[in-house]
């Protein structure tokens, strides 16, 4: 390389880099502006969630009833349908009170589907389920016990709206929104179900039942293997039934063929 050319190549990098300088601080600017705009009105950040969260309003009108729900998932073909059909769902008076709806995270990679009980206030927020500190705790029982990705598993809930104050879902309001929940494990068929707590797991066995009676084992409904185990809300209150969870993942894991370390513990 020659002076000339050094000198033209030095310019040029220099351009470049004030260039990107002014971009990044044209960029803090916007965002800086983006979020005292949202600060100002209480109300704007919930807007702003079910804007991002909710698809737009085509299809089917909202479903007011268990009537309607059942006919709406039923019709739903694929699982962007369903979405669709939950976020504008007014079958039960929780949707009053809901900032959106919680659909599901994660992926079918592992044929292995999470079901928890409804939102509590993080999810609510966030339009995710399992993200509190008893997400965190089922995000660990994931990677750090079965050694695998949470995006890897499919997580959802029995109730897609949340029950004011963190109450326990009324049977009613069971009755009306599972219907959703039965359509989106059809639609993801997975292999594997592992319902936590005795709400999502006296749905998925279709019996009342304490969990002492439904957990330790693999049931089979429709063609796929159920593994109930506690919540993990019920794990945080009480740590020492950590090791009887651990149990019936492993049992879960021996059904999808993931590997369990020598001695049992991760
Ligand atoms: S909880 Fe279920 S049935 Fe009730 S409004 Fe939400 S999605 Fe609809």
């Amino acid at each position: 390389m020659n002076d000339d050319v050094r000198e033209e190549w030095s310019q040029l990098v220099s351009g470049a880099r004030k260039e990107i300088q002014r971009a990044k601080a044209r960029g803090a600017r916007s965002t800086r502006a983006t979020r005292s705009t949202k600060a100002e009105p209480k109300a704007e950040p919930k807007a702003a969630a079910k804007a991002v969260t909710e698809p737009a309003a085509s299809g089917p009108a909202p479903a007011r009833s268990g009537a309607d729900v059942r006919a709406q998932a039923k019709a739903a073909r694929t699982l962007e349908e369903l979405r669709g059909c939950v976020a504008r769902c007014e079958a039960c008076s929780l949707h009053k009170t809901r900032t959106q709806t919680v659909f599901q995270d994660g992926s079918p990679v592992r044929r292995l589907m999470f079901i928890g009980e409804a939102p509590g206030a993080d999810e609510d927020r966030t339009g995710v389920p399992f993200v509190g500190r008893a997400g965190q705790l089922l995000t660990d029982i994931i990677t750090k016990g079965m050694g695998i990705a949470r995006e890897e598993v499919l997580i959802a809930n029995v109730l897609k709206c949340r029950p004011p104050d963190n109450r326990e879902p009324t049977p009613e309001e069971k009755s009306i929104c599972t219907p959703w929940l039965d359509r989106q494990i059809e639609l993801h068929d997975p292999k594997v179900l592992i319902p936590l707590g005795r709400h999502a797991s006296m749905h998925i066995l279709g019996r009342e039942a304490s969990m002492g009676e439904m957990r330790t084992r693999i049931h089979e409904i429709g063609g796929r293997q159920v593994v109930p185990t506690y919540h993990p809300a019920y794990l945080l209150r009480s740590p020492g039934e950590k090791k009887e969870c651990w149990k019936d993942i492993q049992l879960a894991m021996g059904v999808l063929g993931i590997p369990i370390p020598s001695g049992g513990n991760r």
